[in-house]
């Protein structure tokens, strides 16, 4: 990679991804449509959300018919971890690398690398002795299901309520689960409202 008159984007990831990892149970956009939506014409024309608040697997297809109509990947190396950028002073410009081997020269650097993407699992006393199966709601497994499971939630915030919300439900509407005994650990009070999500219009 050399010099590019056109914006060129790395990123760590395999795919155009929006978070792709967070898809823990009732994992959907906390903003109501449209306020989450690109104000661009040739974008918001041809599309239309199914509700209110739609979940990670209507973003995900919504960033995939962004990525198309707009032709994004075309300025897009994907697993291209950037892992050192340097300035040259005499030739005015940045020298950026990958993990992976890409040197990428620029006059001008965007980092638009986020603060949310990692996960943080803290330092509970006796966690690695732990034999269950631990799952973080930043790195959720395709495939989870409570079914037969005890269930612990740590954490009482969004998160922890909306996947103790939908393992409920699965448990009380669908009697799917034979035994699940819920557990939710807190610090603290949450408070919570209801959420109507009816169809976008
Ligand atoms: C669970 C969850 C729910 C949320 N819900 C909402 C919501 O409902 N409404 C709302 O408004 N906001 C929500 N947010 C916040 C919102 O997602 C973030 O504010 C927004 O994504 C930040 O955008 P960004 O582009 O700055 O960073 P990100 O979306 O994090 O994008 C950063 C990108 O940079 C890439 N990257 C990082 N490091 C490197 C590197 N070294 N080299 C190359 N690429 C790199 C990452 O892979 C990622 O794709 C939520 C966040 C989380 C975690």
């Amino acid at each position: 990679m050399t010099n590019h008159s056109n914006p060129t984007c790395l990123q760590t990831c395999a795919e155009m991804c929006l978070q792709y990892w967070n898809r823990y149970p009732g994992a959907r956009v906390d903003s109501e449509m449209p306020f989450y939506q690109l104000n661009i014409p040739e974008v918001y024309r041809d599309w239309n959300f199914s509700s209110r608040f739609p979940d990670h697997r209507e973003l995900r297809q919504y960033m995939a018919h962004i990525d198309r109509t707009l032709d994004l990947r075309k300025d897009v190396t994907f697993d291209a971890r950037v892992n050192d950028a340097m300035w040259d002073k005499e030739d005015c410009l940045w020298t950026v690398k990958t993990l992976q081997g890409h040197v990428a020269r620029c006059k001008y650097l965007m980092l638009a690398s986020g603060l949310l993407h990692r996960t943080y699992t803290p330092d509970f006393a006796g966690l690695k002795d732990y034999k269950g199966e631990l799952y973080h709601s930043g790195d959720w497994p395709e495939d989870f299901s409570a079914k037969g499971k005890k269930v612990a939630i740590v954490g009482a915030g969004a998160v922890g309520l909306s996947i103790d919300r939908v393992c409920f439900l699965f448990w009380t509407l669908a009697n799917l689960v034979s035994m699940i005994s819920r557990l939710l650990f807190k610090s603290h009070r949450s408070s919570v409202k209801r959420q109507t999500n009816l169809p976008s219009c």
